[in-house]
């Protein structure tokens, strides 16, 4: 495994894996590497291209400088994994990598929504450093995780609107023993950890009201209510919304999720969840397509 920390050098020893006609998948993460990580990097090791993962805690998508100093960083565990799950080539910037050459992007309605709305300037953070990214490694293949649907959605509009050749795969949550997905974030809730277990219970609980037919707008504020009675601190957003532009579900059948983002002894979680079946709404009501 080469270990890389400057872009030059990263640059070239891709250039050489290139002229020998190999392609590139690319797994980019904050590190502290979890089971969810190492699905994605096995996805990018099925094509038998060159897997590069990219460690990197950017600064600039984080809108609460404690959240930025308090996210775990485990580089020398994460090595090791990395290693042991074959990875070619772990890159390791340092924060100039990033802070020099910010690239502005105009990302639109989405950007504002759900956790753009609570963390100001957090996918103008997250599309400064995947266009940095994206420029320096000009990969065949980005794996991203389900669990970040709305970043997902983010960079898959970066890569349409500025035309990179690069396929998005995005990947299922992986998720513990209780449902509660998996997040560098779980191990700072201390002795509230158990509380995480809320929130993926609440999504399911929300899929299944929805599916036998008697859900309205209304039973989302009780569902807040009762997450804030059980110990839950704060609940950012709760929502049910289209998966293809994040705009509320209308009188059209269409692919929706629910969406969460709560407080837990002041680490912020967030989860979706798909509902299989395509939804519409009618007088605050939620209907489920039958066929
Ligand atoms: P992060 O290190 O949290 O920025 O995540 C890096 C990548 O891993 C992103 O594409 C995430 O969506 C993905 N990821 C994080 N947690 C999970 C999980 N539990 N299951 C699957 N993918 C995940």
């Amino acid at each position: 495994m080469l270990l890389i920390s400057d872009p030059y050098i990263l640059s070239s020893r891709l250039l050489e894996f290139k002229k020998k006609g190999r392609k590139i998948s690319f797994i980019p993460t904050m590190g502290n590497l979890h089971k969810g990580h190492l699905k994605l990097i096995r996805e990018g090791k099925k094509e038998n291209f060159i897997t590069l993962l990219s460690i990197f805690v950017n600064p600039l998508q984080f809108n609460d400088i404690n959240d930025y100093k308090n996210y775990p960083r485990t580089l020398e565990q994460d090595k090791k994994l990395a290693f042991k799950e074959g990875i070619d080539i772990l890159f390791n910037p340092n924060d100039h990598f990033i802070l020099k050459k910010k690239k502005s992007f105009k990302l639109g309605d989405i950007s504002k929504k759900l956790c753009g709305s609570f963390r100001k300037g957090h996918f103008e953070g997250v599309s400064a450093v995947v266009i940095e990214f994206l420029n320096l490694i000009n990969p065949d293949l980005i794996l991203l995780g389900e669990k970040d649907f709305q970043q997902t959605i983010v960079i898959k509009k970066i890569i349409k609107n500025l035309d990179f050749k690069v396929k998005v795969k995005m990947i299922p949550t992986v998720r513990d023993k209780n449902d509660v997905a998996l997040s560098s974030r779980n191990k700072l809730l201390g002795a509230d950890s158990s509380l995480a277990v809320l929130i993926p219970k609440t999504l399911n609980q929300m899929i299944r009201e929805i599916k036998n037919g008697n859900f309205k707008f209304s039973r989302i504020d009780e569902l807040k209510s009762n997450l804030i009675d059980n110990g839950i601190q704060k609940v950012d957003y709760l929502e049910i919304l289209k998966e293809k532009d994040l705009n509320f579900p209308d009188s059209q059948f269409d692919f929706c999720r629910v969406f969460i983002s709560a407080k837990i002894n002041g680490i912020r979680l967030i989860d979706n969840m798909r509902l299989n079946k395509k939804v519409k709404i009618s007088n605050e009501k939620f209907f489920v397509e039958r066929n």
